[in-house]
């Protein structure tokens, strides 16, 4: 596929020589605000698939081949804006530019070393799924349905160029991203399927423009089969895979381009390792507290890890009733607002109000009870949704009594806390108001889960529950989930721990249950770094706090931190931090 550059017209503009500090700085904020438009568009032309999951729809009829010359051709774009952004010095921009510009030049170091080093595209078959994207335009309400079954009809003309050049990359692949690839694709398939040949048969296409796409989503069907066949066959059968575990050195590297902490990898492993720790040993003093009252007159055990089990299983008790989960939810949320306004916590915004609905069918079924859905980039004025997944009619009453104790009373809390207020929906309030659509697309997840699971400490700290050991002691258990899942991130993809010992570990010092344990093994497998990030992000705002404490001693106003935390955008923690400590 042949790519059109967009032409930089912003860096012909030279900045004057004799100009003031403050005109030269407005001067490069002009000229890099002018760049960022620039590449932002070529990017969504260079990367049509990522342009249509940002709400960008313009190039939605385009696919990209994954073949020799994409990649050739993805690394001129990389070089290209890496030198443009080269000639922008740093301390000439304002600090929400110095990092947007950080953004964009890791994003597109980053995008190199996983092409050239890292080398997913050759070992992760599962990178290849048309029906995934394809999904995704036929169920968008962006365009009319006619138009939208036209950009498929245009896009899925390419599939079996699609599925030679994803073939002929495949070199070596992980046997669990082979499995994993399979199942993706199988899904994939049904996108091609009753659903779509039903909607073109109501559409207003005519009748030659119906028979070509039927056509179409034939081949369609037969590539992806084919593609199916050779991982069931050729991969499969012959047994020759590499270990999914990416060793050390990658992950080091990967760690930095993925989280951009200022800790490394392995500083970061010592660290989730001394917290869990630490979270051992407060769940412990608590229970022991705790053993009196919910077992009175009994030995209490002298195993602290059995003391602790025996207390969680008694507060996951009192839960809500199966058919009052959603209002539930619902209830809790003017409660959490009343709370942070009378403790003074941060500002909110009562103009922005957070719907809460019962999580739309066509997203439900994914394991996660509840969610934020916000606004897209290009969807500015939509509303902001908590979802919350009802518990499915069809679960047994045990299925339903154990997703119950999971989140029970004391845990549900936390949750909206996490979700809602004042975690990610706030988060994403402060976040809209200084609007970077660079920090919108590539904002740093590591920020944004940390501030929602500082925002837990935080108001628990403040007195929310009341200080009480309940509610303590069911936050160190959710806190050690985001703990362990970066202890057994590092344990798996660098020290080789096995399935084994990994669910020995989640199941002893973090009381899951055996399900949950083995759902988080295979994760593990697939991705690498990723389940270190909540854990990352949350000890570096944690810390960063306790910093500015110290520094600002008795000055210091946890309000001003917390707003002034917030108003730089999801960033990546380090350079808040830079910016904060320079005040
Ligand atoms: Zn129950
Ligand atoms: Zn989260």
């Amino acid at each position: 596929m042949k790519l059109r550059y967009l032409p930089l017209l912003a860096l012909a503009l030279a900045s004057c020589s004799h100009a003031d500090k403050t005109e030269k700085a407005s001067n490069a904020d002009t000229r890099f605000d002018a760049f960022k438009n620039q590449f932002i568009e070529a990017l969504w032309r260079q990367n049509p698939d990522y342009a249509s999951s940002q709400g960008y729809h313009k190039y939605d009829s385009l696919l990209v081949i994954p073949n020799a010359a994409q990649r050739q051709s993805d690394d001129a774009f990389a070089q290209k804006y890496l030198a443009s952004l080269a000639t922008f010095s740093l301390d000439s921009l304002t600090p929400n530019n110095q990092i947007d510009l950080r953004l964009l030049r890791n994003e597109l170091r980053a995008e190199r070393w996983y092409a050239d080093t890292l080398k997913n595209w050759q070992w992760n078959p599962a990178s290849y799924n048309l029906g995934a994207s394809v999904g995704d335009l036929l169920n968008g309400r962006h365009y009319p349905l006619d138009r939208r079954l036209r950009n498929i009809s245009d896009k899925i003309s390419h599939a079996a160029e699609y599925y030679a050049a994803a073939k002929a990359n495949i070199s070596d692949p992980t046997k669990e991203h082979t499995v994993l690839a399979l199942k993706q694709n199988a899904g994939g398939l049904a996108v091609f399927g009753k659903a779509l040949a039903d909607s073109v048969v109501k559409s207003g296409l005519s009748d030659a423009e119906k028979k070509t796409m039927m056509d179409r989503v034939a081949a369609a069907r037969t590539a992806v089969e084919g593609y199916m066949g050779f991982l069931e066959g050729d991969v499969l059968k012959a047994g020759k895979f590499r270990s999914f575990r990416i060793g050390k050195s990658l992950f080091e590297q990967k760690f930095a381009y993925d989280i951009q902490s200022r800790f490394s990898a392995a500083e970061l492993y010592q660290e989730a390792q001394k917290h869990k720790a630490e979270l051992l040993h407060d769940m412990g003093r608590r229970a022991a507290r705790l053993y009196p009252k919910y077992f009175p007159g009994q030995k209490a055990p002298a195993d602290s890890l059995a003391l602790i089990t025996a207390v969680i299983n008694q507060l996951t008790l009192k839960h809500a009733p199966r058919d009052g989960f959603v209002d539930a939810v619902k209830r809790q949320i003017p409660t959490l607002v009343a709370f942070v306004n009378d403790k003074k916590l941060l500002t909110q915004d009562p103009s922005k109000p957070l719907v809460v609905r019962e999580t739309p069918l066509y997203m439900r079924g994914s394991g996660a009870g509840a969610s934020v859905s916000a606004p897209g980039p290009y969807d500015k004025g939509a509303n902001t949704y908590y979802n919350v997944e009802p518990i499915p009619a069809d679960w047994t009453p045990a299925q339903a009594e154990s997703y119950l104790r999971e989140y029970n009373d004391y845990t549900l809390q936390i949750l909206n806390i996490h979700e809602a207020i004042p975690g990610h929906y706030t988060q994403l309030v402060y976040a809209n108001r200084s609007p970077s659509l660079v920090k919108s697309i590539f904002g740093n997840g590591a920020m944004v889960e940390g501030w929602a699971v500082y925002a837990e400490r935080m108001m628990l700290e403040n007195g929310y529950g009341n200080n009480s050991d309940e509610m303590w002691l069911l936050w160190d258990k959710w806190n050690m989930r985001s703990t362990l899942n970066a202890v057994i991130d590092h344990a798996i993809q660098v020290d080789n721990m096995s399935e084994e010992e990994v669910v020995k570990l989640l199941r002893r010092e973090g009381f899951q249950e055996e399900a949950e344990a083995r759902g988080k093994w295979l994760r593990a497998t697939l991705s690498q770094v990723q389940l270190s990030s909540y854990f990352t992000g949350y000890t570096e705002i944690y810390a960063l706090r306790e910093e500015l404490k110290k520094k600002e001693g008795k000055d210091f106003d946890l309000k001003a931190f917390n707003e002034n935390f917030l108003s730089y955008g999801s960033a990546p923690v380090k350079y808040i931090r830079e910016l904060m400590l320079r005040k």
